[in-house]
């Protein structure tokens, strides 16, 4: 068995711990990315009834189809 002390397993504790944060990150990063490359900006997810729809509108504020109530366009908003 390897000798090792309490600093250095502390240490090798972090590191790992930190490196499994880093490639979650990155993961869920990579994933936010392709889903609004695919998705766009005329998607719109109702938060109330929680369908989706599209609206090729310009406006920010959409109504939903199926519950009537005013949704927010928030991925891919034009700057
Ligand atoms: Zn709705």
């Amino acid at each position: 068995m390897i000798p090792i002390t309490l600093s250095w397993f502390v240490c090798l504790y972090l590191g790992i711990f930190l490196a499994g944060m880093l490639l979650l990150w990155g993961g869920y990063e990579v994933i936010r990315r392709y889903g609004y490359d695919s998705r766009g900006r005329d998607h719109v997810y109702c938060r109330i009834c929680s369908s989706r729809y599209t609206d090729s509108s310009d406006a920010d504020l959409l109504h939903c189809p199926v519950c009537g109530s005013l949704n927010e366009r928030t991925a891919g908003k034009k700057v």
